[in-house]
């Protein structure tokens, strides 16, 4: 909206940068079509809740308060629904990388993304055959990737120990080596163009008269607003609930640990799909990253410590030394889809949050929404599938 020449003030409680989006994968994940709502994963989930090293983990005194939104989850996993979810994500998927091309267009932040693409390992023929249905999707929806059998994988990653059975290579994948520096990137060059930047400081309220809102109610004091747009992550459903919108999110916790490079040489992301993480050469170090935790209230280290055992196991080295862990919470609606719209009654108020596992794949292409909603009222593609209204 600022390129766009309207005068921008972004307020946020905390540090720029430092929610969810400090710590995650870097990945611009173009192959994750289907949304995480859907049967085989309902199913598979009682089996990854009984492994402590697997890639899910419950905290059962919250099952209560997550029952709500597990029964929307399990209700989102209809076969209908999934076709609906899948043929969304993946218009948005399509256009993920080039909108990051187009928003992150100066050296500074162009130069924090590889190019080189990705690599989805499955371990067991088991796996490989159960992602058959998701290549057919890729296929169908126009998403690019080789097949790269155990030996091919072995010759690309001479660091990976055990022998894998399969692998996806996506080729136009790209993924970035700072996340947290590509976001004060960005935020440097639009406070550099004139944008206004207030930290530290949390909105309250979104303050509205007649069908419009007018401003922010922030911990002290109001700030005027012709438009608001909401991007707050998990903090987003308690400010549009006045306006009349529900959104049931949760948090997804995950988990990162930050590596010495050096011992692992990996030239390239790989995800283990099985396992549930993601291990990336970052400018920093090696991050391993990913597992979901679901009603967490304190951290549970022990959930970075199965990343770091993955880790010893399929690099094969036992010492490696650890610089630092992070957890982060996911902003995840039952359905696995962002909410993008604006909020119906208000005639200028635009929602953009619960990007779940794909906050940072589709940022860019959630600003070019955005953008189009603020200019001219409408979205380049259909996107009633991410309807504010949707839950309500
Ligand atoms: C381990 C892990 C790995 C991941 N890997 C990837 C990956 O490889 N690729 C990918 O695409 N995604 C990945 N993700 C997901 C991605 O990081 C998230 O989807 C994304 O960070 C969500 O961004 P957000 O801006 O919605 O939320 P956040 O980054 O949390 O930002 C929300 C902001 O809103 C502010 N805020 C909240 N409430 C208020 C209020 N009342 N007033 C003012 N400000 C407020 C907060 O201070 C915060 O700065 C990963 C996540 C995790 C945890």
């Amino acid at each position: 909206m600022q390129r766009a020449g309207r005068q921008v003030t972004v307020v946020d409680a905390g540090e720029i940068g430092r929610g969810c989006s400090f710590g995650n994968a870097g990945l611009i994940a173009v192959d994750h079509v289907q949304p995480l709502a859907r049967p085989d994963v309902l199913l598979g989930a009682f089996g990854m809740l009984a492994n402590p090293l697997g890639p899910l983990h419950l905290r059962w005194a919250s099952l209560p308060s997550l029952l709500p939104w597990l029964v929307r989850f399990a209700l989102a996993s209809r076969p209908s629904a999934v076709r609906k979810g899948t043929d969304i994500l993946a218009l948005l998927l399509r256009n993920a990388v080039p909108a990051w091309r187009q928003l992150a267009s100066e050296p500074g932040e162009a130069n924090l993304f590889q190019r080189q693409g990705y690599l989805t390992l499955f371990e067991t023929a088991q796996a490989a055959r159960a992602a058959e249905d998701e290549n057919r999707l890729l296929l169908e929806h126009g998403i690019r990737f080789e097949p790269v059998s155990g030996s091919g994988i072995r010759a690309m990653c001479p660091a990976l120990k055990p022998q894998m059975h399969a692998g996806r290579f996506h080729p136009d994948a790209i993924y970035t080596t700072d996340p947290f520096g590509l976001v004060q990137n960005l935020y440097r060059r639009f406070v550099g163009d004139g944008g206004i930047v207030v930290e530290g400081r949390r909105v309250l309220r979104i303050l509205t008269e007649a069908g419009a809102a007018v401003g922010l109610q922030l911990q002290d004091g109001e700030l005027k607003a012709d438009n608001v747009v909401l991007t707050a992550g998990n903090g987003s459903p308690d400010l549009i609930r006045p306006l009349g919108v529900k959104a049931p999110l949760t948090s997804e916790r995950g988990y990162h640990v930050m590596v010495e490079a050096g011992k692992v040489p990996l030239n390239i992301p790989l995800l283990f799909a099985e396992r549930g993480f993601v291990a990336t050469p970052m400018a920093s170090g090696l991050r391993l990253a990913g597992t979901v935790e679901l009603g967490a209230h304190a951290p549970d280290w022990k959930r970075a410590d199965v990343l770091r055992r993955h880790a010893a196991e399929l690099f094969d080295r036992p010492g490696l030394a650890e610089q630092t862990r992070w957890f982060g919470d996911r902003p995840t609606l039952p359905d696995y889809l962002p909410m993008i719209g604006m909020v119906p009654g208000y005639r200028n108020v635009t929602l953009a949050f619960g990007h779940q596992h794909l906050g940072l794949t589709l940022a860019a292409i959630t600003a070019e929404l955005v953008g189009d909603i603020l200019r001219t009222g409408a979205p380049r593609h259909d996107i009633s599938a991410l309807s504010v209204s949707r839950f309500s």
